[in-house]
């Protein structure tokens, strides 16, 4: 065998082992929030497309005609001949919905944290970051060179501690933070965060991808979640989890946003956004900003969720379910997929070690009937008992 072959076949026996291997199963979506694999219909409650947009026909109805006007790519970058005047027009919008100055959308919302972060900070700085940031922001922070100090979830004394003990030998900081964490569907604790990076000056930096368009003022995300609204300079989300299309943004200043047109390398080597995405995306605000209750109904089926098993109240519409070691996590999953219910197993590294889960979402597609029959079930396959307590 060749070295190369070699070396992975190696690696995947290791992951085999453990029970830690990926693999990718073919689904094919429904438009009602269920999903079919292998020939059996499931009831999806893993799908970031918490509004169900993806599937909306008024959504579907306006990228069918930027197909028809505009065609199916964009041709280039945006720096190029790629900024259609569509992306000027969603980029008003989302600046608008976040009460920004101004923003700016990117290819998807990791082209944006690998894009933003590398723009701001070097080797000289420092990245203070809650330990459960999500992948792409721990990629963006690697990215730039600067130094990356992780903060225990959530603890703003942790973070206060170490931001005595480092700041003062850095040029710049930046605080780093997901709004909505999206394993554990908690918030971030953004008001206090805010405080915290103007005393220290830093630039705080959120991720809203599963904020928006589910939590805060009618879906306007995270940063609307509290009685006082936090100082963000940074807020980035996606388009492609409840806006239902595809692409990132980053809404900031005036200032942040012409900088990043002339720095981001991830917005200007790569193609723009294909015109159905982008036409997709404004329709699909449409919906956020003058529908409410539609947008009130995946929170509204996580409380109902959590309020029949007995859990806290969510924050967000994620639910997760911990069950501790990987291969039994995954032997629920399969059995949740036996009684016709797709739930995800999420294992390390993408989760801490011993704390794998079944990670529940819950979107507008849900029928009271369905998040309670899942309910059930996760009670009668014994879920929720500590590790090894079921039969
Ligand atoms: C999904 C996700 C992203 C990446 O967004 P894409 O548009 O899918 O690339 C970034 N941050 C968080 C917290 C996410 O959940």
């Amino acid at each position: 065998m060749k070295s190369l072959d070699k070396f992975v076949s190696a690696k995947l026996e290791t992951l085999d082992r453990s029970g830690l291997r990926r693999q990718l199963v073919t689904t094919r979506r429904l438009d009602d929030g269920h999903a079919r694999r292998d020939g059996q219909e499931l009831i999806s409650f893993c799908c970031n497309d918490y509004l169900n947009l993806s599937q909306h026909p008024d959504v579907k109805k306006a990228a069918i005609q930027a197909i028809e006007d505009y065609g199916a790519g964009s041709g280039a970058s945006r720096l190029i001949t790629g900024n259609h005047p569509l992306l000027g027009e969603l980029e008003g919008r989302l600046a608008r919905l976040k009460g920004t100055e101004a923003a700016l959308v990117f290819s998807s919302g990791y082209m944006a944290n690998i894009g933003i972060i590398p723009s701001l900070l070097g080797p000289e700085d420092v990245i203070f970051a809650d330990q459960f940031i999500h992948n792409c922001l721990v990629a963006g922070s690697q990215l730039s060179g600067a130094r990356l100090i992780y903060f225990n979830h959530n603890d703003l004394d942790h973070l206060t501690d170490l931001l005595h003990a480092n700041r003062a030998d850095h040029r710049h900081a930046m605080i780093l933070t997901d709004g909505v964490f999206s394993m554990d569907g908690d918030l971030a604790p953004l008001p206090e965060l805010g405080e915290i990076a103007r005393q220290h000056d830093c630039w705080l930096m959120s991720d809203d991808a599963h904020g928006v368009g589910v939590i805060g003022d009618g879906g306007r995300g995270s940063s609307f979640c509290f009685d006082r609204k936090p100082d963000i300079p940074l807020q980035m989300g996606t388009l492609s989890k409840a806006i239902g299309s595809f692409g990132g943004y980053l809404c900031a200043s005036q200032a942040v946003i012409d900088f990043m047109k002339t720095r981001a390398r991830s917005l200007i080597y790569t193609t723009a956004l294909p015109p159905a995405s982008v036409a997709a995306a404004i329709r699909a605000l449409d919906v956020i900003e003058n529908e409410r209750e539609y947008c009130a109904r995946p929170m509204y089926n996580a409380r109902l969720f959590a309020r029949e098993l007995g859990l806290p109240e969510p924050q967000s519409p994620i639910v997760p379910i911990i069950t501790g070691d990987s291969a039994r996590t995954m032997q629920l999953a399969a059995r949740l997929e036996d009684l016709g219910f797709l739930v995800t197993g999420i294992r390390p590294p993408t989760v801490p070690e011993g704390a794998a889960r079944l990670r529940v979402t819950f979107s507008v597609a849900h029928k009271e009937e369905e998040v309670r029959a899942l309910a059930k079930a996760l009670a009668d396959i014994g879920a929720l008992s500590p590790e090894g307590s079921e039969e």
